[in-house]
């Protein structure tokens, strides 16, 4: 069986490996799922590991096989599952269990351990192969209806956590009504969150780089979202326009926005903080200013990654909302597609210098 796969610790190492293909009885109690491939989607993450500043291979391997954000059909399922069956759309989640109090009771996004375990980034095999095999635990199906957006569903739940935490922490307020809505960076995430936000009747501003007209711009527009170009108005600027904000969802891979998010947060908001920032960047704040506005302000910050099972229901649950409020929009996010497992290196190409790219995805079979 093909399968893309890195040398964890070597840069720009990508390249076709060849795996067995797994069996369903790998997975104890007759709770196996066979999952045959047919979308996989690539990340920031993805170029990430292909640089080898992060990632690992599974124990016995000395390759990683990449791809988190699968999507496939159900080929056969184990004798003591029942709630999935051969011909389902299905997603699997990225996290597997590791020993901490939050992991023991499914909420392995939480975990505390300094160990993870993630399929395509840390410690197992990812998606982007022929055949998978989970346990049905960490298998969502999708229905038939919304299969051309499955692929994704996996990013979508980094927002569906993000928000729901967000609420979550908020209950700490006797009453919040969030109406006004930011979010920082138009990538698949920035995207993806405006539109979770809208979805729950929020005034949605996104602020990113890039001036308009572009097509992040127009496609927000057509979800009645703002879209406000960095280059032309500060986030400072923008808030006292459209702001303060109740709820910011930062997305822009950059850790200087997170300090200028913070002096846009109304009284009693939340800023909810998903880039994934490897380097080693430091900056000179308005440090005082920003710590009296969070205290006399009683305002949040909260950090969120990964997602369990309860968020790709949800995400679920999402995409049939917004296929009824915005038929075909998710589907406009899906730019960039990549003909077979065999096309790597088109694949980190687009993902690497395709500016106007949204989402990145194998085709890995037809469906
Ligand atoms: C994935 C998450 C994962 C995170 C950190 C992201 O790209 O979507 O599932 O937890 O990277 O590894
Ligand atoms: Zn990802």
């Amino acid at each position: 069986m093909k399968a893309v796969a890195v040398i964890p610790g070597k840069a720009k190492s990508a390249h076709l490996a060849d795996l067995e293909k797994p069996d369903i009885n790998s997975v104890l109690d007759g709770r196996g799922v066979l999952v045959r491939v047919l979308r996989v989607g690539v990340d920031g993450t993805d170029k990430e590991i292909n640089a080898a500043e992060y990632g690992a291979a599974p124990p016995g391997y000395n390759f990683l096989v990449t791809g988190h954000e699968g999507f496939g059909i159900v080929e056969k399922v184990g004798t003591n599952v029942s709630e999935l069956k051969p011909g389902d759309y299905v997603v699997a989640t990225v996290r597997r269990p590791g020993k901490s109090i939050y992991d023991v009771i499914g909420t392995n996004d939480m975990t505390t351990d300094d160990t993870y375990y993630e399929r395509g980034i840390n410690l197992l095999h990812g998606f982007l192969t022929e055949y998978y095999v989970d346990d049905a635990e960490y298998i969502v199906r999708v229905p038939a209806l919304l299969r051309n957006i499955g692929v994704l569903l996996e990013p979508f739940t980094v927002v569906q956590k993000g928000i729901t935490q967000a609420y979550e922490a908020q209950r700490r307020l006797r009453i919040w009504r969030p109406r006004k809505a930011a979010v920082m960076g138009a990538g698949t995430i920035g995207l993806l969150a405006a539109l979770a936000l809208k979805l729950r009747g929020m005034d949605v501003t996104v602020f990113a780089r890039q001036p308009k007209p572009n097509l992040k711009a127009d496609l927000l527009a057509d979800i009645e979202t703002r879209y406000v170009s960095t280059q032309e108005t500060s986030i400072l600027d923008g808030a006292a326009r459209f702001g303060l904000f109740d709820l910011t969802f930062e997305a822009t891979g950059a850790s200087t926005v997170v300090f200028e998010s913070m002096q846009a947060v109304a009284k009693n908001g939340v800023l909810v903080l998903s880039s994934v920032t490897g380097g080693t960047k430091k900056l000179e704040v308005a440090a005082d200013k920003i710590n009296l506005d969070f205290v006399l302000g009683n305002k949040l910050l909260v950090g969120t990654v990964n997602a369990n099972r309860e968020y790709f229901e949800s995400g679920v649950r999402d995409m049939a909302l917004s296929h009824a409020m915005y038929p075909g929009w998710m589907e406009r996010l899906l730019t960039h597609p990549v003909e077979g497992l065999d096309n790597y290196t088109d694949a980190f190409n687009k993902l690497e210098t395709a500016r106007e790219a949204i989402k990145v995805f194998y085709e890995v079979a037809a469906f």
